[in-house]
Order: structure tokens, then sequence, then C-alpha cells
């Protein structure tokens, strides 16, 4: 079957192995399948991302011969689309305004005897999901401008009736293949509209996967629980489920992963030392 890949850097620094391999990988993955590979910038941290490293990443695409079949998508030319999508979740209940700072959350979760956690630590405590509406109305009218978090519980039972499972074709953390089930909850009730940015980067792919028209998400291994929250998101906004595949993360050789800061991993001084794409394939065991 063709399918339609991506590869979605975020334009805060210079590629390095990682991201090419992440590049390599989709586009080898959309070539084996004879379908298209196409990029997308992740720019909607407007304080973080710069125009000049996404003109460098596409020049460094361009030097591993990865052309793009379709336009760039740059997110920051979404942000409407996304407000949509949230208003949308808004309408349905399906999110709340969290007002809690960090320090908040901190403080929260320092007072529970049982603090939930999820993969990368512990997950929010949903104080806000606990709000009575003229509390959060009353914040509202202050002008306090709120994060909106997905309530997890209520958006799986409105999708109750759809099996929750994702197609994975390749190699996840645990070497996974096949039909993996969701665990709606891994990540717990995650932010769907940041405070400084409107939408956040679970709501973005999702929405900017189905518009691309991606039919197989390669990425890192690292994504592997946000998989599940994305899952559940395209369920309750009516999206399609692209299949995935999970791959291995590029360590350096103390096993850590690459940094953007770890300057000789970058494409760009391994050109300066003359490296061709093909060295870098070979390398990185990809053909
Ligand atoms: N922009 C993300 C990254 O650079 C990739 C997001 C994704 O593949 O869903 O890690």
């Amino acid at each position: 079957m063709p399918f339609t890949t991506r590869f979605a850097p975020s334009p805060t620094g210079e590629l390095h192995l990682g991201h090419v391999y992440a590049a390599l990988f989709a586009h080898q993955a959309a070539r084996d399948s004879g379908g298209r590979f196409l990029v997308r910038m992740e720019d909607l941290d407007t304080i973080r991302c710069r125009t000049d490293y996404a003109t460098a990443i596409m020049a460094d695409l361009q030097w591993l011969g990865l052309s793009p079949a379709g336009p760039v998508l740059y997110q920051s030319t979404r942000l409407a689309t996304y407000q949509a999508a949230l208003d949308q979740l808004k309408h349905a209940g399906l999110v709340y305004p969290c007002f809690c700072t960090r320090g908040d959350i901190a403080r929260e979760l320092d007072g529970l005897t049982a603090a939930p956690h999820g993969p990368d630590g512990p997950l929010y405590p949903g104080t806000c999901r606990r709000l009575s509406v003229p509390e959060r109305e009353d914040r509202l009218a202050a002008g306090t401008i709120p994060a909106w978090r997905l309530d997890t519980a209520l958006a799986r039972s409105a999708v109750a009736d759809r099996q929750p499972a994702f197609e994975e074709t390749g190699r996840g953390p645990h070497d996974e293949r096949g039909t993996i089930p969701v665990d709606c909850g891994l990540l717990g009730d995650v932010i769907l509209g940041r405070k400084d940015f409107g939408a956040s980067y679970h709501l973005a792919v999702v929405l900017d996967d189905a518009h691309q028209g991606v039919t197989l998400v390669t990425r890192g291994e690292d994504l592997f629980a946000a998989t599940h929250v994305q899952w559940l998101l395209q369920a309750i906004l009516a999206l399609p489920h692209p299949v995935y595949r999970h791959h291995r993360l590029i360590r350096d050789a103390e096993g850590n992963r690459l940094a953007k800061r770890d300057h000789h991993q970058t494409l760009a001084s391994r050109r300066a030392a003359g490296q061709t794409p093909c060295d870098l394939k070979l390398e990185l065991q990809l053909g």
C-alpha cells in the first residue's frame, strides 16, 4: 500500500543525526511503498523557532536528496484551524480551562499520597477539572488566560463505541508490531490549548497529519505514549487514524539522546568534515 509519510522538525536549531535518521526513515518508508514523503515545520513556538533554521533544514534535506512531494506545511499558518478545533471541543464540553501554574501543580502533587504517574513522570492531578461552572466563569471573567485541557475520561466516553487501538508496523519500544491497545489516560488530561501559543503539539499534530493526508506516521519511540492520546483526539475530532511506525532513537557514545547543542553531531558539521549522504546512511544503517 502506498503510504504518505512526513518529517516534522521544529526549526529551533540545526538538524542533528537523530533528525537525519528520522527524515531518511520517513522518506524510505514512503519510497518503499511507492508513496509520498512530505515535510512539516512544527513552528508553533514562535519564541524558539526561527525562519533561518527552517531555511537551513530545507537546505540540509535537499543535500540529503529528500525532496518533499508537496508544499512544506508551516504550523504557524494554521492557527485559525487549531482554534476552530479547540472551539469545537469547548462546545462539546470535552476540554476545560486550567488556571494552574507549574508551581500550583507541583504543590498539589506534593500533597498527594498517590500522585498519578505516566511514562514521563507525574500527570496533571485534575485540579481545575473539579472547579464548578461559576468558579470557572469567575476566573475567565477576571481575565485570567487559561490553558485548555482535554477531559480524557469524558472524551473516552464520547467515543465509547470505538475500539481503542492503533496499528503499529514497526519497531516500537518493545518491538511491538500489530494492533496496540490504546490507553487513553496514559498521559492524563493533556493540554490542547496553550496559554502562550493557543494550540498545543498534540492538537496541531493530529489536525496536520489529517490535513496533509499522512497515512503512515514514522517517528521516534519517545513519542510512543503520545500516540495513545493522539488516537483519542483523532476519534473525537472524527479524523482518520494513520498507521504508526515508531523507530529507535540515535544516541551518542554514552547512550544519551542527541541534543541540538552537540555540535559535532549536527549535519552541518558532518558535511563540513566531508561526509556524503551515503556515509551517513551507512552510519545510521539505512539503505
Ligand atoms: N516535531 C516533533 C519532533 O521534532 C515530531 C512530532 C511528531 O512526529 O509527531 O520531535
